[in-house]
C-alpha cells in the first residue's frame, strides 16, 4: 500500500497565504484561464484512469468497472458540463424591471475568494471533482483536504495536482485530524465540508469563529418505503444495488426498508432472487463487492451485526483481515436495534415491518431529516402523500441514488443531513459564487428620488405614496378558512329572513 505523506502542519498557513496571493493576482478570475484549468482537470482524470482504478482497488477493494461507473465517468461529465456552460453563468444578471430601472440594477457573479473543500473517503474523486469544477469555474482559489483513509488515492492526487493544475491557485492538503484542525483555524471565504455529522459540528463551530460561510454535506439514515403492490423484482434489484455498491458506503444508500407486514415475504423472495443474480459465484469473488477502508470501520460494522436482535436471512459473513462484510439482509429488526442507531455505511439492509404507510411516515418523521428518502410504489396518491408529509434532502420514487448524477438537480441535505445544494452543473458554480448587487444611478433619477431629502412636505409624502405604496387585493380574497360555509350560512340567513317577512305580512293581513 502506498505511503501517504501528510502535509506538514507548518506548511498550512503558507499554503493559505499563497492561495490568498494567488487570488489577488487575478489569474483565477480570467475566464480563459478558468477554462484552461478545467480542461487540465479533465485530463488529470482521463490520462490517469488506470492509476485511479488501481488506487481505488487498493484503498477500497473496488473493481475497475465499479470504480468507473461510480466515479470516473460521473466526474468527467460534471467537468464537461461545467466547461461547456460556465461562461454564460458568469455573465451579470439584470434585476427585474422596477422604478429603479434607470440605475441598471445587476447581479455580478463574483468568486467568493479562497475556499476550502473537505472530501470524505467514500467517493474521493466524484466528491472532489464536482465541487472543484464549480469552484474553479466560479474563479476561486482552492484548498482541498482529501481523506487520510485512502493512502493510494490521496497520494496519487497529491502527485498529479501539481502536474496538471496551477499550484498558486489550487492546492491539495493531506493529513488527519491535526491537519484538519489547523486548516479550520484559518479564515476562508467559504468551506464545503462533506462527511459525518459529528465532524460537521466541529467544522461549523470553527467556521463560526471567522463568520465563514459553510456548506455541510452530511449523512444519516435514508429510509426506503416499499409498497408490496409494486414490481418487487425491479424494486429489490434497485434497492440491493444501492445498498451494496461501494460496499454500502454511499451517503444516499437506502439504509433500511419499511414495508407492510403482508408484503414482507414476497419482498424477501425478490431480494433473494436479485442476490442470486448479482452474485452467481458468491459474494467473496474479487471485484463483486468493495471493502471497508480500515479495521476500525470493520470493527464498528461487525459490532452492529453481532449486536442485532434481527434475523440474518442473507449474507452475514465477515472477514476482518480482508475488511470484508458480505451483502447482508436482516429481518425482524426493531426500532431500537443496533442497526437502527446510526447510519450503517456498510452493505447491510435491515427490514422493518409496519402496519400501514401512515405508520411508515410517522416512523420517518420521528427521526432526523434524512439526506434521501425513497418510496417504491405505482400508486401516485401514496407517492404524493409520502412526498408531502415528510422532509428530506431529496425524495425519489422507484429508484435510489440516481438523484445525484441527474443534471439540473441540486443535491444536499436538510437539517441533520446538512444544508445547501450542489453537485450538478450550475449548483456547484453557485455555491462558490458571491451574487454581488450593483446599481449605477444616473443624475436624471433625482426627479424621482429627491423626495427622500429633508425638508419633508406633504407634497413629497404624496409623491412617495404614489410611487411606493403597493395595493393589495381584499384581505379575505385569497384564503378563507370558512369557504363555502360562509355562503351556506349567508343563504340560510337570507332564506330565513324572507320566510319571516312573508309570515309577518300574512299575519298582518
Ligand atoms: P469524516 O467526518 O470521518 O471525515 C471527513 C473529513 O473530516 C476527513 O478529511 C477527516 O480528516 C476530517 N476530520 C475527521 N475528524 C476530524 C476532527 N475531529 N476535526 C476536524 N476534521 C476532522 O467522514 P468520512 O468517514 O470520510 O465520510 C463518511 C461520512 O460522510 C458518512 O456519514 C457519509 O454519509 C457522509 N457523506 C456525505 C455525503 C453528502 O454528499 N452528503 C457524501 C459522502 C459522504
Amino acid at each position: 500500500m502506498a505511503d501517504l505523506q501528510y502535509t506538514p502542519i507548518e506548511e498550512i498557513e503558507k499554503i493559505h497565504a499563497s492561495l490568498q496571493a494567488g487570488f489577488k493576482s487575478g489569474r483565477a478570475r480570467d475566464i480563459k484561464y478558468r477554462k484552461h484549468q478545467l480542461l487540465q482537470l479533465a485530463y488529470l482524470l482521463k490520462d490517469n484512469k488506470d492509476r485511479f482504478n488501481q488506487a481505488a482497488g487498493l484503498d477500497l477493494g473496488r473493481s475497475y468497472p465499479e470504480n468507473e461507473i461510480l466515479e470516473h465517468y460521473v466526474s468527467l461529465e460534471q467537468i464537461k458540463y461545467t466547461f461547456d456552460n460556465f461562461e454564460k453563468w458568469t455573465k451579470p444578471e439584470s434585476a427585474e424591471f422596477s422604478i429603479y430601472f434607470g440605475a441598471r440594477p445587476q447581479i455580478r457573479k463574483e468568486p467568493k475568494g479562497v475556499v476550502l473543500i473537505f472530501v470524505p473517503f467514500n467517493y474521493p474523486i466524484m466528491l472532489l471533482m464536482s465541487p472543484l469544477a464549480g469552484a474553479i469555474a466560479a474563479g476561486n482559489t482552492i484548498c482541498v483536504k482529501v481523506s487520510e483513509l485512502l493512502p493510494a488515492t490521496s497520494s496519487l492526487l497529491a502527485e498529479l495536482f501539481p502536474k496538471y493544475l496551477d499550484q498558486d491557485l489550487y492546492r491539495i492538503v493531506n493529513g488527519d485530524i491535526p491537519v484538519s484542525t489547523k486548516l479550520l483555524e484559518l479564515p476562508w471565504d467559504h468551506i464545503l465540508y462533506t462527511g459525518s455529522g459529528r465532524v460537521g459540528k466541529i467544522v461549523a463551530a470553527a467556521a463560526a469563529k471567522h463568520l465563514t460561510p459553510v456548506t455541510l454535506e452530511l449523512g444519516g439514515k435514508c429510509p426506503t418505503i416499499v409498497d408490496p403492490r409494486v414490481n418487487l423484482k425491479v424494486a429489490a434489484k434497485r434497492i440491493l444495488w444501492g445498498r451494496t455498491s461501494n460496499a454500502g458506503q454511499t451517503c444516499v444508500a437506502p439504509d433500511y426498508v419499511l414495508i407492510p407486514k403482508n408484503g414482507e415475504e414476497a419482498f424477501i423472495n425478490a431480494l433473494k432472487e436479485a442476490y442470486r443474480e448479482f452474485y452467481p459465484n458468491g459474494t467473496t469473488e474479487p471485484g463483486n463487492i468493495a471493502r471497508l477502508p480500515n479495521h476500525g470501520s470493520f470493527d464498528r460494522v461487525k459490532g452492529l451485526l453481532d449486536d442485532t436482535k434481527g434475523t440474518i436471512i442473507l449474507g452475514g459473513e465477515t472477514d476482518r483481515e480482508a475488511k470484508y462484510i458480505a451483502p447482508t439482509i436482516v429481518k425482524n429488526v426493531g426500532p431500537e436495534d443496533s442497526l437502527m442507531k446510526d447510519e450503517i455505511f456498510a452493505p447491510i439492509l435491515p427490514i422493518i415491518t409496519v402496519g400501514d404507510f401512515d405508520e411508515a411516515i410517522e416512523f420517518i418523521n420521528a427521526r432526523d431529516h434524512p439526506l434521501a428518502l425513497y418510496i417504491f410504489t405505482d400508486d401516485s396518491k401514496l407517492k404524493e402523500k409520502v412526498f408531502s408529509n415528510t422532509r428530506s434532502g431529496s425524495c425519489v420514487c422507484n429508484e435510489v441514488v440516481l438523484q445525484i448524477p441527474t443534471p439540473g438537480l441540486p443535491f444536499g441535505g436538510f437539517g441533520a443531513s446538512g444544508n445547501g445544494g450542489y453537485h450538478t452543473g450550475k449548483y456547484s458554480f453557485d455555491l462558490f459564487t458571491h451574487q454581488r448587487s450593483t446599481l449605477t444611478m444616473p443624475n436624471w433619477m433625482e426627479v424621482a428620488l429627491a423626495s427622500r431629502y429633508p425638508p419633508f412636505s406633504s407634497r413629497k409624502s404624496k409623491l412617495v405614496e404614489t410611487l411606493s405604496s403597493p395595493s393589495f387585493p381584499p384581505r379575505d380574497s385569497v384564503y378563507n378558512p370558512r369557504g363555502w360555509g360562509k355562503w351556506v350560512v349567508g343563504f340560510l340567513t337570507l332564506g330565513a329572513s324572507i320566510l319571516w317577512t312573508q309570515r309577518k305580512n300574512l299575519t298582518a293581513h
